[in-house]
């Protein structure tokens, strides 16, 4: 058996997720995400970097982050026809995110068709909302620490990852007809201490490793999120509103549990409401009480769930988003994309932004190109709906609540390793922290420590 790999995304940056391989000439892939951020780096999204979606033969999928899935109905409208193998609550997930991806996958070529944006007479969505349903059909879900079979010389296991509900790093073993051999893919790692999920699972041996890095050269602070964030909640709303740009999958659930927490302990006011603008952050907490054994979230007081607290309001109509500008003081508006790089949350920060007493607090990592990290960096004003909002808000970041392995997180899960891999490819972070990581692994004597290349081959082995 001759196996090869090829780094179609998430190589020397965050997103766009996707490894090829070439297991005897048939290919199998591991994630298919799209490229999110910088328009240099979205364009990746329209290039066929994958040759034959039609001859790909399965896709082996960690979690249900558009960055690692949302190339999946593309590739659907492409010809791929094969099964998507994945865990349960990232296939309940998956049917969330997707459908909403295509849904705004239209709206975008609607609104590039309508501004004169784009450089086609006619732009074409990437995917559309049909191209979402059919990728559902093919999903094929596996519970985790079970062995899978896809074929006679594929097993797969899905390990807990501690990222977000459902997601898993994947062993891959690859019987040869000589020897057997095995590939891990990290997936996105969680931290080893949190509040939403078991650490990841440890793991002491393997041929060869595709770790994560986004954290690779920093560490997270150490401090208990709950009482810095209810600082800033009591610093915010006295005078103003409070806007959280934040993720729908897990960050907004571990919000609401904060909140959830301050309320009861009467450290934030009595009379403040919370409002949750987002219908997919809304659909996706409500899969949280169908999960309970995917997460340690206690979602449960006394029989009654902390999402259903009276304080929190959930808005589904866009009439009434749009009438959350009109309150001046005492609420907490969360709402997505929690980079600020489209949906509902757009429409808040251009009438919030140039306010003073309003606060934006940023409870996530902001990828580089995106409104979110220009917001965070100090720009005097940024671009939303085509104008330039100044920015006069208050700008605060909530460090400690990332679900991502910070740095020495990443060091210690590494650290398990009784027998180090054969071959190390790092991925999924910006050059520094990739190499921040490449540094740290030399410097504990791991061989073959790569950080490979966007579209970068390697032959991984060799008549085995
Ligand atoms: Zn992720």
């Amino acid at each position: 058996m001759d196996v090869e790999i090829r780094f179609l995304g998430a190589a020397k940056s965050v997103t766009g997720s996707k490894y090829l391989l070439r297991i005897d000439g048939e290919a199998y892939m591991v994630d298919c995400g799209l490229f999110q951020g910088p328009s240099n780096m979205r364009r990746r999204n329209w290039e066929d970097v994958v040759e034959h979606p039609d001859k790909i033969k399965e896709v082996f999928l960690t979690h249900a982050h558009i960055d690692h899935s949302g190339y999946l109905p593309r590739l659907v409208k492409k010809g791929f026809k094969g099964k998507i193998y994945c865990t349960k609550a990232t296939a309940a997930l998956l049917k969330i995110m997707l459908l909403d991806a295509g849904k705004l996958q239209e709206e975008e070529a609607k609104w590039a068709y309508k501004k004169g944006y784009s450089t086609h007479k006619n732009p074409e969505p990437l995917f559309t909302t049909k191209d979402a349903e059919k990728c559902l059909e093919l999903v094929h879900t596996c519970e985790y620490d079970q062995t899978v079979l896809v074929n006679d010389r594929i097993q797969l296991v899905f390990r807990n990852a501690g990222h977000i509900l459902g997601s898993a790093m994947i062993e891959m073993k690859l019987i040869g007809d000589n020897m057997s051999k095995e590939i891990l893919f990290s997936g996105d790692l969680g931290k080893h201490k949190q509040h939403m999920h078991e650490a990841p699972f440890v793991k002491e041996s393997t041929d060869v490793l595709l770790v994560e890095s986004t954290y690779g050269d920093r560490n997270t602070p150490d401090i208990d999120p709950i009482s810095a964030f209810g600082e800033i909640i009591n610093e915010a709303v006295a005078d103003g509103c409070l806007i959280i740009p934040s993720f729908a999958v897990g960050r907004t659930q571990q919000i609401l549990y904060y909140l959830y927490r301050l309320h009861k302990n009467k450290q934030i006011p009595e009379n403040i409401r919370v409002f949750v603008d987002s219908p997919m952050a809304i659909n996706v907490t409500a899969l949280y009480k169908n999960f309970k054994s995917d997460h340690k979230l206690e979602i449960e007081d006394k029989n009654h769930s902390v999402f259903d607290a009276a304080f929190i309001r959930y808005i589904n109509a866009q009439e009434d988003s749009i009438n959350l500008n009109l309150i001046r003081k005492n609420t907490i508006i969360i709402s997505a994309s929690g980079m600020v790089t489209g949906g509902r949350i757009l429409h808040h920060m251009y009438h919030r932004l140039p306010n003073k007493k309003d606060t934006i607090l940023f409870v996530g990592y902001q990828a580089e190109g995106t409104k979110g990290r220009e917001i965070l960096s100090g720009e005097n004003d940024v671009s939303i709906f085509g104008i330039n909002v100044p920015v006069k808000a208050k700008i605060r970041e909530l460090d400690g609540l990332s679900a991502h392995a910070d740095m020495k997180d990443l060091h210690q899960w590494l650290g398990n390793f009784k027998e180090k891999p054969k071959r190390t490819f790092i991925v999924h972070g910006e050059e520094m922290a990739a190499q921040a990581l490449q540094n740290h692994l030399v410097s504990e004597e791991w061989s073959n420590v790569i950080i490979p290349d966007f579209l970068e081959s390697f032959k991984l082995f060799q008549s085995i």
